[in-house]
C-alpha cells in the first residue's frame, strides 16, 4: 500500500490581474512612476563647453503596494489547505461563504472540505471599500467507496442512547469551536506517531444505495499505549475519558479554526487549558470507546471543513 499524496504545491500566485484601481486612486505602479520620472526630467540643453554637471539627487523611493493575494504554499485539492498573504489593508477575507482568519501582516490559513467544490473564491475585503478575489482550483479526490447490499443501519437513535450521548457532541463541538489565539496552522506538521495505517481519510460506504458517513480521520495502528505527539503547536480545548464513541479523546486547538482531534486513546498526558509545543506527547493509543482494535484516529477541522491528514504530512520516516 503506498500513500497517494498530492505533490506539495510551492508558488507564489499574485492575484493583480484582479485588482481594480479607482479613478482617484493613488496607487502607482514601477513602471508608471519610471515613465513620469523620465516625461519631468529636463531635456538636455546644448552648450558649448563641457559643464560641471551636478550630481543628481536620489529619486524618492517608490512605493510598492502589495495588491494581490499572494498563495505561499498549498494543497489545492479535497481535504487540502492553503497558505498565503493576503493584501495591505484587508479587513475580512472569505473563502467561499466561510471566514478566514489572518494575523496583522495578513498571513492567512484556510482548508478545502472533503466534499469541496472544484472552485472555490477566495476574496479579500479592503477597508476603503474594494475587494480582490482570487479562484482556486479545487482538485477532485478518489474517494474510497465501497459499495454493500445490506441496508444502512440507523445508529443511535434511542431517547436513552441519546440522553448520554448530546452532552459528549455538545462538549466536542464547544471545544473545537474555541478559539486560543495557538499558532501551530503556521507549521508544516509532523506524525503524532507513525505505524500501519489502518483507515484513511474520506472512505465510505454506500449501503443499498444509501451513502454512510464517511470515515472522518486518518488511522494509525503502531501498537496498544505506544505514546504519540501533538502534530504542531496548540493549546489543549479538550482532554476527557469515557466517551461513548471516542473513549479518551484530546482536541487541540493550532488556532486560524484549525484543531485536531486524537480519540480511543489508553491514556491522557495532557489536561484541558495545556498550552502544547509541536512533538510533545499528548497521550497513548488505546482502544477505548467504539473501536475494533487499539489504534489513534486523527481528525483535522478547519473550521467546519473536514480535512485529510496526510495532505499536512511529510511522507512517514
Ligand atoms: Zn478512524
Amino acid at each position: 500500500m503506498t500513500l497517494r499524496r498530492a505533490a506539495p504545491l510551492f508558488l507564489l500566485l499574485l492575484a493583480s490581474a484582479c485588482t481594480v484601481a479607482t479613478p482617484n486612486s493613488d496607487i502607482v505602479t514601477n513602471s508608471e512612476a519610471v515613465a513620469a520620472e523620465q516625461a519631468a526630467a529636463p531635456k538636455p540643453v546644448p552648450t558649448a563647453e563641457p559643464e560641471v554637471v551636478e550630481a543628481a539627487p536620489a529619486p524618492p523611493p517608490i512605493q510598492r503596494l502589495d495588491l494581490g493575494i499572494a498563495i505561499k504554499e498549498a494543497e489545492l485539492t479535497q481535504g487540502g489547505w492553503v497558505r498565503g498573504k493576503l493584501p495591505q489593508g484587508t479587513q475580512e477575507a472569505m473563502l467561499g461563504d466561510e471566514v478566514v482568519d489572518f494575523d496583522e501582516d495578513g498571513n492567512f490559513f484556510a482548508a478545502f472540505d472533503r466534499d469541496a467544490p472544484e472552485s472555490l473564491l477566495l476574496t479579500a475585503y479592503h477597508r476603503i471599500g474594494r475587494s480582490i478575489s482570487l479562484p482556486l482550483a479545487i482538485s477532485p479526490r478518489e474517494w474510497d467507496i465501497e459499495r454493500v447490499n445490506v441496508p444502512l443501519r440507523p445508529s443511535g437513535t434511542s431517547e436513552e442512547w441519546w440522553e448520554r450521548r448530546e452532552p459528549e457532541w455538545l462538549a466536542i463541538k464547544e471545544a473545537r469551536d474555541k478559539e486560543t489565539g495557538a499558532q501551530g496552522w503556521r507549521q508544516q506538521f509532523v506524525w503524532p506517531v507513525t505505524g500501519r495505517i489502518s483507515g484513511r481519510f474520506g472512505r465510505q460506504r454506500i449501503y443499498q444505495g444509501e451513502p454512510g458517513s464517511y470515515h472522518s480521520g486518518l488511522d494509525i495502528a503502531p501498537g496498544n499505549g505506544v505514546p504519540f505527539v501533538s502534530p504542531a503547536d496548540g493549546v489543549v480545548v479538550l482532554a476527557r475519558t469515557g466517551f461513548s464513541l471516542e473513549g479518551g479523546i484530546v482536541i487541540v486547538d493550532h488556532g486560524a479554526g484549525l484543531n485536531s482531534a486524537f480519540i480511543h486513546l489508553s491514556r491522557l498526558s495532557v489536561a484541558e487549558g495545556d498550552v502544547v509545543k509541536q512533538g510533545q506527547q499528548l497521550g497513548n493509543v488505546g482502544s477505548s470507546g467504539r473501536a475494533t482494535g487499539p489504534h489513534l484516529h486523527w481528525s483535522l477541522v478547519w473550521k467546519d471543513s473536514r480535512l485529510d491528514p496526510l495532505l499536512f504530512l511529510p511522507p512517514m520516516p
